[in-house]
């Protein structure tokens, strides 16, 4: 008697429905085809590497029983990848399962072809369709388009996430990372993209998720021990958009599942967009295949604003508010609130707020109070680095010079500066900024302190760096 590929697969198949749900057989094993028979070796081609992962990673031993039943001990799989995804991929590539003592494959090489952009998917996790979710998309519909007014400083940024929400996942902004500073209106956008996408598509599922939540879910899910539900549950998404994905630096765990999630979504042709408070170069703890699938599609930055758009973006804001300002006050605004769009937000609202509680007119004097104010109490801390740089460039002399061991007046003046600001401008510890500028010990920044403050206030000159250095830090 003859057998075919087909009918020992099939032997297999009846063994295999037996001992798995029908939910698993039908998403896993319905899918794949026996394609030959040579020996003791079956050809299976399944679908995609990471199909292929899956199946080594859950379905390994059942398989070798099955196996091992039709063709015996020296049974052998070989896998036949076909990949049917979107990056015109279509060689097959083959892996085989070697002998029947192994259980895993985990530590064969897997030869992909060349120009691959397939994604090593070591550690798939899918639990396969139990559930028919209806996803919350968590978009919040005052983030829209509409009302994120364009400028030279987001117009890449903004036409891009246009582009993708017309078309999401079909352009080749795939992911989408749009980076910038604080308060500079990633979650804005991407919130926008959603709402976007929702209103032209709302058969698809979107989510909006901040990175932050993604990783206590995460977290949660291990405690739980439904890591896998929690790993299906995005995998279904046909647009997900994480808000703040610096914040997985240094979480490897919470990293490792998003790569996975992210390469399962890709292959499918399922659209990712992603912000960031920095561009991918300058990501710190990201593991480097996780930043190098960051940068597969498009980058955009959202830069600070310029003059007119801060005065457009104000008057949008006044407008949507029902409120008007005199011109002088707008442009005082917009010239004193620079590089961060929420702080300017901010500011319009507390001079409402101020002038309706206090019955008082919006004059200048107003705008300049809560100005002062607001700018003060939100500004970020500065960096020493950034200090001692500052301090340098105005003293000219390189950053080496000022934190060199010389006695030299105006070297020594220079640097107990820096320590001086340093110690006003940041949290860190006298021992701390000591060893940040120069290796010098925590009594020797006291000591730089007590000296600036004497100076200052018997040297007239001295008052006066201590007085310019103070507005290039703080402006
Ligand atoms: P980020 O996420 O980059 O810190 P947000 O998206 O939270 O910044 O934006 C901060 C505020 O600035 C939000 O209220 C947002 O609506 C507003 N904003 C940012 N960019 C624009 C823009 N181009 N037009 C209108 N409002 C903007
Ligand atoms: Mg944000």
């Amino acid at each position: 008697m003859s057998r075919t590929a087909q009918s020992v697969w099939d032997n297999c198949l009846s063994f295999i429905k037996d001992n798995i749900t029908p939910q698993a057989y039908k998403t896993w094993f319905e899918p794949i085809k026996a394609v030959k028979l040579t020996d003791v070796a079956l050809n299976i081609q399944v679908p995609s590497k990471f199909f292929y992962e899956w199946l080594e990673e859950h379905y390994v031993k059942l398989l070798k029983v099955a196996l091992n039943k039709e063709l015996g001990e020296n049974a052998k799989l070989v896998y036949v990848i076909k990949m049917e995804n979107t990056y015109g991929n279509n060689q097959p590539f083959t892996e085989k399962i070697p002998s029947a003592n192994r259980t895993s494959l985990k530590s064969q090489e897997v030869s992909a072809p060349l120009k691959n952009k397939n994604p090593e998917l070591k550690n798939p996790f899918v639990i396969p369709g139990i559930r028919n979710l209806q996803i919350e998309s968590q978009l919040n519909p005052s983030y829209n388009f509409d009302n994120f007014l364009e400028g030279d400083s987001n117009r890449l940024a903004r036409s891009a996430g246009m582009a993708v929400a017309n078309k999401p996942g079909g352009t080749s902004f795939n992911p989408l990372l749009i980076f910038g500073g604080v308060g500079l209106g990633k979650t804005h956008l991407a919130h926008a993209i959603g709402v976007h996408i929702k209103d032209q598509y709302p058969e698809k599922t979107v989510l909006y998720i901040s990175a932050e939540k993604f990783t206590q879910q995460y977290i949660e899910s291990v405690k739980k021990n439904n890591r896998n539900d929690f790993i299906h549950f995005y995998q279904v998404i046909d647009v997900l958009i994480v808000d703040d994905i610096q914040l997985l630096s240094g979480k490897a765990g919470t990293q490792d599942v998003f790569f996975h999630i992210f390469n399962h979504l890709h292959q499918n042709g399922k659209q990712v967009i992603l912000t960031s408070d920095k561009a991918p170069v300058d990501m710190q703890d990201i593991e480097q295949r996780l930043l190098s699938r960051f940068k597969w599609g498009l980058s955009a930055e959202l830069q600070h604003p310029g003059f007119e758009t801060r005065i457009s973006i104000i008057k949008h804001k006044l407008y949507q508010d029902g409120v008007e300002m005199p011109e002088e006050i707008v442009e005082f605004l917009a010239n004193n609130i620079k590089t961060n769009i929420r702080e300017l937000e901010g500011a319009i609202i507390s001079l409402i707020a101020h002038s309706s509680f206090n019955k008082k007119e919006i004059t200048l004097d107003l705008a300049k109070k809560i100005v002062d104010n607001y700018v003060k109490h939100t500004k970020r801390e500065v960096s020493i680095d950034y200090i001692q740089k500052i301090v340098s460039d105005y003293f000219q002399m390189d950053v080496d010079t000022l934190q060199s061991k010389t006695r030299k007046r105006h070297i020594v003046q220079a640097r107990q500066l820096a320590m001086f600001f340093a110690k006003k401008l940041t949290k860190a510890s006298l021992a701390s900024i000591g060893s940040q500028i120069g290796q010098r010990d925590h009594a020797t920044v006291l000591h730089a302190c007590k000296t600036v403050d004497n100076l200052a206030s018997t040297d007239k000159q001295f008052r006066k760096y201590v007085e310019d250095l103070n507005k290039k830090l703080t402006v």
